[in-house]
């Protein structure tokens, strides 16, 4: 099972494709290319053992292809072990557009990658995901049914963020109470990075239980505008990997648990929305429990945002969804227990939960 992250150059030094080091057994990987609209992208199915694989498109200007083909095959992956861990009938499946989405995502673009989503005939089912909004997968809506996370005025569920940023909550109370005794947040510092769609509604629910809230972005315009909204504390320091906090919330991108962070954490629960957080899941996941810091597996805490579009599917009300989304706080104690007990991190004790389900499915699939 491959689960580092190279970059740059490590990465040309590989095969094309089936020998990237983010390959892991992916089912099958579609490049998309359309001349007209300037698309390119890439969806990577990775396994549909559970059901068609359902997760998000990401618009990012990729420093080149191979990072965006190496984000499509890490993404995708995750969403195999996100959704067996919570239990949905859905496979795994990740698209990713090359491109600045500010400046270079139009209508027909998105027309046209619903396009080549329908040309997969249901294998592959997107919706949103960085640099994109509820309204991109209405404009795909109209080129395909394989898309969810369209408007509630349009029959969908809406944004899916807030629903992620209650899972990331209450993933975070749990990891508070297995490493603090009481799962409550207040009077604990916590830090967020990334004060986006899930961050911000995170910040909400901390600052509403008692939180001490520290806030970190790139974008200073939203810093302060969320500094004031929440009161909550923008950071001042030179390293907010050394900050003196007790939760540290990666709310930004992936691969911050890396060489250079994960000795100088000071925090004692990292639990955050941001998708693929440890660098080299096996590595990194292993100093942080050595560092005696409890990490709540991204891909279990964040499912909140897949919880939600996969009631379109299924076609479950709010109500259902925020059930399911509670789930989410006993889910992240027994991975916790399950990890201690086997003598493994809390990351390969979620991915081995969700691996057995996903095997088990295999061989019932196979009887029928
Ligand atoms: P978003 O784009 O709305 O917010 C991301 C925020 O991070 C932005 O404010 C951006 O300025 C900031 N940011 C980017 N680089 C940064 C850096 N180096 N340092 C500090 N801040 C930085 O995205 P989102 O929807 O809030 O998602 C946040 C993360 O959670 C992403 O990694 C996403 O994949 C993951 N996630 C989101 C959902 C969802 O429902 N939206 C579900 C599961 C996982």
């Amino acid at each position: 099972m491959n689960a580092a992250f190279a970059t740059g150059k490590e990465l040309q030094k590989m095969d094309p494709v089936f020998g990237q080091l983010s390959f892991d057994d992916h089912e099958q990987i579609v490049f998309c290319n359309d001349k007209d609209t300037g698309l390119k992208a890439i969806i990577g199915i990775h396994n549909s053992v559970m059901g068609p694989a359902l997760g998000g498109t990401r618009m990012f200007n990729y420093a080149n292809e191979w990072e965006a083909l190496n984000d499509v095959l890490r993404l995708s992956r995750g969403m195999t072990y996100k959704a067996a861990i919570t239990g949905l009938n859905i496979g795994g499946g990740k698209a990713v557009i090359i491109g600045d989405a500010k400046t270079q995502k139009t209508p027909e673009l998105m027309r046209k990658f619903g396009e080549f989503v329908h040309s997969l005939s249901g294998r592959y089912i997107t919706a949103e995901d960085v640099g994109m909004e509820t309204r991109d997968m209405d404009i795909v809506r109209d080129v395909t049914p394989y898309v969810t996370g369209i408007s509630e005025e349009r029959g969908g569920s809406g944004n899916p963020s807030p629903v992620t940023a209650y899972g990331v909550f209450l993933g975070m109370k749990a990891a508070v109470k297995q490493q603090f005794g009481s799962d409550s947040v207040a009077g604990k510092k916590v830090l967020v990075q990334g004060i986006g769609h899930v961050g911000e509604t995170l910040v909400d629910y901390l600052t509403k239980e008692g939180a001490i809230v520290t806030i970190t972005d790139i974008n200073e315009e939203k810093l302060y505008e969320v500094a004031a909204k929440y009161g909550a504390t923008i950071f001042a320091g030179d390293d907010i990997y050394s900050a003196d906090v007790d939760v540290y919330a990666p709310c930004a991108m992936g691969a911050t648990l890396n060489d250079d962070t994960v000795n100088k954490i000071k925090a004692k629960v990292i639990a955050g929305a941001a998708n693929n957080q440890l660098a080299n899941e096996n590595v990194h996941g292993l100093i942080l429990q050595e560092r005696g810091i409890l990490y709540a597996p991204d891909f279990l805490i964040n499912a909140g945002g897949i919880i939600n579009v996969y009631a379109e599917l299924e076609h479950y009300d709010k109500a259902e969804i925020m059930r399911k989304t509670e789930n989410i706080y006993n889910t992240t104690l027994e991975i916790f227990d399950y990890a201690i007990k086997n003598g493994i991190t809390t990351h390969q004790a979620a991915l081995t939960i969700a691996q057995n389900r996903i095997d088990l499915r295999k061989i019932e699939n196979a009887k029928k």
